[in-house]
């Protein structure tokens, strides 16, 4: 099917082709039409099955702009999750002419009150902040025509159930509702019955748990070890874009200080965090100058992003349907992800627990040696330096520095400057700065699931060999010099070391229904 076919005014179509959407997906294919009629609808869909446009386009399409009132809300759980629609919304909707705003907690209200004065058709809100908004009537909601609710799941779970029915209560009975979600939980069913008028339920059933795109490895380490090895694989490994997963706030913090302390260009998001900073992150991780995101599962539900090739699971976590959703973060756009679980001996049952719901065993991993993380950067910074010397750019450069390079030549011998560059730019281990994370209670332990299940491993699984698949041949030179010393890291991130952006329309082919975890 082509969107096309779809019964979309003209102005809405093109955005949509401008973006690079060919096809719609399932849930949109499904949903648009009869949104469009005007019926309720409940869509439920995998994350990532682009369930935003399923209700943004048949939503655009119908805003008239010769008015300027708010005819269209969104109500969404996150900052995040609002500003992602939002950011949608606006994309599809220029054309038109169509004004979205978003509204969210932790952000100066003073602002939004500004931005909704100037004028908006469609507004995006978190409930606190829409109901702030409308006690301050600041926000009108009578003319709204059309009223979203999506990752209702997720905002069930954050408790927004009263903050939603209170907002549902101003919106005039005559509204066409639009109901989103990822799962269908029995809460969610009954506000189909309470708030909406003989919905219409659209489901696509959810098409692989896992996908066949990421290898999946767990690391057997004692918790105090953790750290160390992780820091030890990235070296290895090279991620080119990794997420490191965290169970709680305190411990992406850490994570985060040790991670930078060591060289690596990483940030944390969580709930804690205030929201500037939060989308500052989450757009230098999409823009490519950062390499490493720490989040809690609840911070990076949801998010759109493409191009992670590792998920680092620092902490297994306790419910499987978290792990499926960590790792779906990778192996995205028909490209290889990996993912690695960190499980300390106690936790090994939680192992056989995801196991039995992916399907699929995870492959032990040997964690690298100190010698292994050394030798590996050390590799990156000798390609790097020969790469280096072929770029005339760089080397137009040196002319700078023929006085000073003429004295230091005379005084000390080439093998020793040689010598000097590489301790400033390959971090010794011996030196590495210690890192100390505390100590989050384990979790309960678990014998594996299934029927007379142990938590031991069986043999067959322990002491396999670091399985270094074609990662070891893969191109490492986009990220070659992240692990600098700190002194030095500025230096080099401006001598154009960063990896070219990846192009919209590769992130836009990043749409994928199979590679999505489910919730
Ligand atoms: P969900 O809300 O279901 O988790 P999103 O609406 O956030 O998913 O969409 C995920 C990604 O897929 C976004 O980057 C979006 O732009 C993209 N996308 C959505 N629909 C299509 C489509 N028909 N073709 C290509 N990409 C799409
Ligand atoms: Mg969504």
């Amino acid at each position: 099917m082509k969107f096309t076919e779809l019964n979309l005014t003209e102005d809405i179509l093109s955005a949509v082709e401008k973006a690079g959407f060919t096809e719609p997906s399932p849930i949109q294919e499904l949903t648009i039409p009869l949104a469009l009629e005007g019926k309720d609808v409940i869509g439920q869909a995998q994350t990532g099955t682009g369930k935003t446009a399923a209700f943004g386009l048949p939503t655009l399409n119908k805003i008239d702009i010769a008015s300027n009132l708010v005819q269209a809300l969104v109500i969404a759980p996150t900052r995040e999750l609002a500003v992602q629609s939002q950011e949608e919304l606006f994309r599809f909707g220029r054309e038109k002419g169509v004004k979205v705003r978003s509204v969210y907690g932790g952000s100066s209200i003073e602002k939004q009150i500004k931005a909704l004065k100037s004028g908006a058709h469609i507004v995006v809100g978190t409930p606190g902040r829409l109901l702030d908004l409308i006690k301050r009537k600041a926000l009108k909601l009578n003319h709204v025509e059309t009223l979203i609710l999506d990752e209702a799941d997720e905002m069930l779970n954050m408790g927004f159930l009263e903050d939603i029915e209170a907002i549902i209560s101003r919106v005039p009975e005559t509204r066409q509702t639009l109901l989103f979600s990822a799962t269908m939980p029995e809460a969610i069913k009954r506000i189909g019955v309470q708030f909406m008028k003989n919905p219409e339920h659209v489901r696509i059933a959810a098409k692989e748990l896992t996908t066949d795109l990421v290898d999946q490895y767990y690391v057997r380490v004692k918790e105090q070890e953790k750290f160390d090895t992780m820091t030890r694989l990235i070296d290895v490994e090279q991620p080119d874009l990794a997420i490191v997963f965290g169970r709680t706030k305190r411990r992406v913090d850490e994570l985060t200080r040790g991670l930078k302390l060591r060289g690596y260009r990483a940030e944390g998001i969580h709930g804690d965090l205030d929201q500037g900073k939060r989308l500052r992150v989450l757009r230098d991780f999409k823009n490519d100058t950062l390499d490493i995101l720490v989040a809690t599962d609840v911070a990076a539900r949801g998010l759109d992003i493409s191009g992670v090739t590792h998920v680092y699971n620092y902490d297994i976590p306790q419910d499987p349907e978290s792990y499926v959703h960590r790792i779906g973060r990778t192996g995205r756009a028909g490209r290889h992800g990996q993912s690695i679980t960190f499980v300390s001996p106690n936790e090994m049952g939680y192992l056989q627990i995801i196991e039995n719901l992916t399907k699929k065993r995870m492959k032990g991993m040997k964690p690298a040696t100190a010698e292994e993380a050394f030798h590996a950067t050390k590799k990156v910074a000798l390609k790097k330096i020969e790469r280096d010397f072929e770029d005339d750019n760089i080397r137009s450069n040196f002319e700078k520095f023929t006085d000073d390079a003429q004295k230091l030549a005379a005084e000390f011998s080439s093998e020793e400057l040689a010598q000097y560059i590489l301790t400033l730019t390959v971090q010794d281990p011996e030196m590495m700065p210690k890192v100390e994370i505390a100590r989050e209670k384990p979790l309960p332990f678990k014998f594996g699931g299934g029927k007379g299940g142990s938590g031991r491993r069986r043999d067959d699984r322990r002491g396999s060999r670091r399985d270094y698949g074609d990662s070891r041949n893969r191109d490492r030179s986009r990220r070659e010099f992240k692990r600098v010393s700190n002194k030095n890291r500025k230096d080099f991130e401006n001598k154009g070391n960063k990896r070219p952006h990846r192009t919209s329309s590769e992130k836009q082919s990043g749409f994928t229904i199979r590679n999505k975890g489910d919730r």
